[in-house]
This record gives C-alpha cells, structure tokens and sequence, in this order.
C-alpha cells in the first residue's frame, strides 16, 4: 500500500473513532501482548486485561507439548500446523471455542511461536467500526497470527470487512467522504486469523464457514488439571504435595484458569497459616476458607443453586430474572457458570428457562418439595 493510502486510512479511522488515545502502550487482553515479555505485539483498541493477567501470562504454556489435555484437538492441531510449516504457508484460519479459561488464547500463542509468527491480538467487541478492522489488517505482516477475542461479538459490518480478508486476502476501502468517496481493493499480506469465542451458535454462519479448522475445548478432566497445578506450582516455585495438586484439581470446575487461581490463593493460606508446603489437608482447609466447596463451587454458584431451589421452588427460571436474582449479566450466567453447572448435573436447561436437578437440592441441603422432582 502507498504510504498516502495509509496515511489517509489511519486519518479516516481516527475521525470515525473519535479517539486515538488507546493506543499502543496498553496490555492486550489475557496478558498476551507486551506485558507478557514474550515479543508479542498488541493492537488497537487495547482491552485491558483482568486482575490475573500478569499470573497468567508467565503460566501460559508456549508450545503445542506444554498444552495439557484436550488430545483431540491437540493431535488434529499439530498436523494442521505441520502441514503448513512444510508447505511453507500460513495456517489456515482456525476458531476456537468454549468456556472462558480453557486455553482458547493460549492456542492463538501457540499458533504463532509454532509457526515463528508474530501475534497480535484484538477482541470483537473493542472493534466497533470497520476502519478498525482495516487499519489492523493492513498494517499486518506476511505471517503474522491475528487473534480475535469473542468473534461472536463483532459488529456485523466490522464482520464484512474480515469476508474478504479471510478468503482473498484483500480488503475494499473507502477513502474520503461524500461525493468524493471512492473505493479501492487492497491486496493484503497472507495471514492467518484465529478467533476465539464462548458461543459457537452466535458465530454467524458467513464468518465460521470461512475458518479451515473449528476446535472445541472441552471442561478439563481432574487428571489434567491436576496436571496444570503441578506444572504451574512447578513454574511459581511453590512446594506442593499429590494430594495437594489432586484437592485443588477437583475444586477447579473444569478450568485451567480456575485451577491457577486457586493455586495461588492456596499458596497464600499456606504461607500465612503453615509452612508454605501445600499437602491435600492445607489444600482443603484454604480451599474451604476461601468458600469454595466439595464440588467446587463458588458464592455465585451457590447463589444460583439457592435462587431456582428456595426462591423459584425447582421452577424453571428463565435467564435474565435468574442473573438479576444473584446481581451477575446474562452473558456471565450462561458463559461462565452454567457449563459447569450442567456438567456437575446440578441444573438442566428446560424450555421454560433453568431448574435445579434433585443433586442441587441435596447440595444445598434443602429438601426438594416432590412435585420439583423428576
Ligand atoms: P481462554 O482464552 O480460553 O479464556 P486462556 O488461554 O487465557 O483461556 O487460559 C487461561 C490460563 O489457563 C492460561 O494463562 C494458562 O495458564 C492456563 N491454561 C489454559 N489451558 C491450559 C493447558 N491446556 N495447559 C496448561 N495451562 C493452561
């Protein structure tokens, strides 16, 4: 592209987007961008991360045989991506999906150092208007990785200009304004675009046909996120015992995030109240002590449970009311809370909305009114 192209591109974005203040100096998010020290590149718009970004960053793993769990996708990943090393091409697109903490970003960071790529990483909802979308793609690399975060979230005229990026690698802008305006098609470099998202459903059909590879993350089994504790305790230098690494693994609902999280605020019980070393008894009583029960549920979990059994009396709740009742969104609910909810077979999903199954009444110790069973 011309520099004056360029230059009237990056003019025109920031006109629409009111604002160029957001720009390179901020941490991409899940920690992968500059903060991560791993020579990523970040993007605008910048997200700014969550509180274990920083923790996260240094735990995720770099390469395909550090990745835990998931076999499938993992052998099915490795051959896509040999492949095209020996092509000497770029990946094709690849989606990811499933819950939030299962691995989707650290994937897109696989991506990229298995193919000596460099990464760069945005996130749907921050790209709220095409020329967003342009300016980054054009200022893309042969070969670079470009991960999107939520794909499901993008505006769908921002999705539009993608079509034709993914499948051509070309992009049409529209330079000036007015009667002036004209448009012109762009020849971008190859590239490979991963995206990320929670709900595969609300990916539109367009966009998800255009991607060569869908992955879906399941929830961990314990072995593996026992696995992932003791990788982790391992990389933070924290002394911990099997039994230690198995207790913190059941209460991990699943997710190598969690499980992380959980480490960490184990590792604080024991350095306050023992002697640092985590055995399966100091794992249980910190666990405990930070409210997060046998199955490994949280005060929202509970709070969920408490809502469709006590509140509603087993009736089937639908969404929203249920999210105002325990003062969390739809979107959490149903994104992060629920598979696990449905997994433990303490809730089924009805026409109707959400009903506890006889399981979340025994663990909340209340018995079930007999027309609530089934
Ligand atoms: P997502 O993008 O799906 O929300 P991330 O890739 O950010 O999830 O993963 C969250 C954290 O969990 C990472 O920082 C990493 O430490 C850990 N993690 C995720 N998957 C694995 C895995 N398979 N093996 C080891 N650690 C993992």
């Amino acid at each position: 592209m011309t520099r004056a192209v360029r230059k009237e591109l990056v003019a025109n974005r920031t006109a629409q987007s009111g604002s160029e203040e957001h720009s390179r100096d901020g941490v991409a998010p899940n920690g992968v961008g500059p903060a991560d020290g791993a020579g990523h590149r970040s993007v605008d718009p910048v997200v700014v991360p969550g509180d274990d970004t920083e923790y996260d960053a240094g735990l995720r793993p770099r390469h395909l045989e550090e990745f835990v769990g998931q076999a499938d996708l993992v052998e099915h990943l490795g051959i896509v991506l040999e492949a095209a090393q020996r092509r000497r091409q770029p990946v094709d697109h690849l989606l990811f999906a499933g819950p939030p903490g299962l691995g989707k970003t650290s994937l897109a960071g696989i991506v990229a150092a298995e193919m000596g790529a460099s990464l760069r990483v945005t996130s749907g909802p921050v790209l709220a208007r095409p020329g967003d979308l342009a300016a980054l793609l054009t200022d893309l690399q042969e070969g670079d990785v470009l991960f999107i975060d939520e794909i499901h979230r993008l505006h769908r005229s921002v999705e539009e200009v993608l079509y034709p990026a993914m499948e051509d690698a070309k992009i049409d802008i529209v330079i000036g304004k007015g009667p002036t305006a004209r448009s012109i098609r762009l020849d971008l470099p190859r590239f490979t675009l991963v995206g990320a998202t929670t709900r595969t459903g609300l990916v539109a059909g367009p966009l998800r046909d255009r991607f060569g590879f869908v992955g879906r993350l399941d929830l961990y089994a314990p072995g593996d996120l026992e696995a992932i504790v003791r990788r982790s305790a391992r990389i933070l230098g924290v002394r911990i015992d099997v039994e230690g690494a198995r207790r913190i693994a059941e209460r991990a609902r699943g997710t190598p995030r969690v499980a992380n999280r959980l480490l960490r605020r184990v590792r604080d019980f024991t350095e306050v109240r023992g002697d640092g070393t985590i055995t399966g008894e100091t794992a249980v009583e910190g666990l405990d002590l930070f409210g997060i029960d046998e199955l490994g549920l949280d005060k929202v979990d509970r709070a969920i449970l408490e809502a469709l059994c006590e509140r509603f009396s087993g009736r089937p709740v639908g969404l929203t009311t249920l999210a105002q009742c325990v003062g969390e969104e739809p979107d959490t609910i149903e994104d992060a809370y629920e598979p696990y909810l449905l997994q433990q077979g303490l809730i089924h999903r009805t026409p109707r909305g959400r009903a506890p199954t006889a399981r979340a009444w025994a663990h909340i110790g209340v018995p079930a009114p007999e027309a609530a069973l089934f």
